[in-house]
């Protein structure tokens, strides 16, 4: 097998058939063997069916059915895991990835390059605000971390067999699959493309939603939040300390003064609140040392289907 191309699918039933109508020619057009690894993400539409019809007609097709919704970066970690080729494409589908685009990748491949991903050349599907979020992201990111991340670059990737196994053996639960490749390193090349608007079905995420992504991401990718806040609380100490000696003198020289009713307040008020931010970050740092010593499996797969377990069907006919 030299090409495998992996796709996470959650509720995607309106794009599947059109997304392998469009893949079909490009990899028949390769001079490769190439397999297509749809990971079906708990869809609760058709999705499964139309992938198990397409399946059907194209040998091509292997379809990993996960047990419910597991989240597109544990999809990914699935389909990575039992991708079979020399070099695995991963992409969305929902045909915002053209699959025009993969013979690009797969030339910088044969150039010597380990990873390839697609850097998006125009974005059409973002508002303003959403534009800001990332932006804001992309900046608190390269200050909390070592690691850098390259700007316009998704899920649209090309990686060696070498890349694949030693993301297979990255033994984390939290998975920031962008954060994990840039860590990773290797010779990294980019190709730039279309980013297309969605072919059908709509979007899986919500503000929220992407917040809770880029704070995981950051925590998992930085330790800085803990540490500034063992810095801030030196600093308040400091000062504290002055201050404490500044009014003891005071006191003895001047005689005690009452009022400070309204400073007393918002010192402890303000000391408070900062004690709450505090332990609510080590709170959640802890909850994900809690995550990972669990070590419960990132997916469950219910079925599999498609060329590779086609032998095994028709034995049992037999
Ligand atoms: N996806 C998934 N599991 C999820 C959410 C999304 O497998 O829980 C898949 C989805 O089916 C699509 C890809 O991830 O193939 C990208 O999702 P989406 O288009 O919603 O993200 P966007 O392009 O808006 O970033
Ligand atoms: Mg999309």
């Amino acid at each position: 097998m030299d090409v495998s191309i992996v796709i996470p699918v959650y509720n995607e039933g309106a794009t599947v058939a059109p997304l392998c109508a469009r893949l079909h020619p490009v990899l028949a057009g390769l001079p490769y063997t190439s397999e297509v690894l749809f990971v079906n993400d708990g869809s609760t539409d058709d999705t499964l069916d139309r992938l198990r019809a397409l399946a059907a007609e194209w040998p091509a097709i292997r379809v990993i059915d996960l047990s419910r919704n597991f989240g597109k970066e544990a999809a990914l970690t699935c389909g990575l895991a039992e991708a079979g080729g020399s070099a695995v494409i991963t992409m969305d589908g929902d045909l915002q990835h053209p699959p025009e685009t993969i013979p690009h990748l797969i030339d910088r491949w044969q150039a010597g390059y380990e990873m390839v991903f697609a850097q998006r050349l125009s974005r059409s599907d973002q508002d303003a605000l959403s534009r800001l979020y990332v932006r804001a992201f992309y900046w608190l990111f390269d200050r909390l971390s070592a690691v850098r991340l390259p700007r316009d670059a998704g899920d649209f990737r090309l990686f060696d067999r070498k890349v694949v196994d030693a993301l297979n053996r990255l033994p984390e639960r939290n998975r920031f699959m962008k954060g994990l490749y840039a860590w990773l390193g290797f010779r990294t090349a980019a190709v730039g493309y279309d980013c297309a608007e969605r072919a059908g079905g709509k979007s899986k995420w919500n503000r929220l939603g992407q917040l809770r992504f880029a704070f995981d991401a950051l925590t998992a990718f930085s330790n800085l939040p803990l540490r500034v806040f063992g810095v801030a609380g030196l600093i308040v100490s400091v000062l504290a300390f002055f201050y404490i000696v500044i009014r003891l003198i005071r006191v003895t020289v001047y005689g005690i003064d009452v009022p400070g009713y309204e400073s007393l307040l918002a010192a402890v008020l303000f000391m408070g609140g900062v004690q709450l931010v505090c332990l609510g970050i080590i709170g959640d740092y802890l909850g994900r040392v809690f995550e990972e010593t669990k070590r419960r499996p990132l997916y469950v797969v219910r079925e599999r289907f498609g060329y590779s377990t086609a032998p095994e069907v028709t034995r049992r006919v037999e």
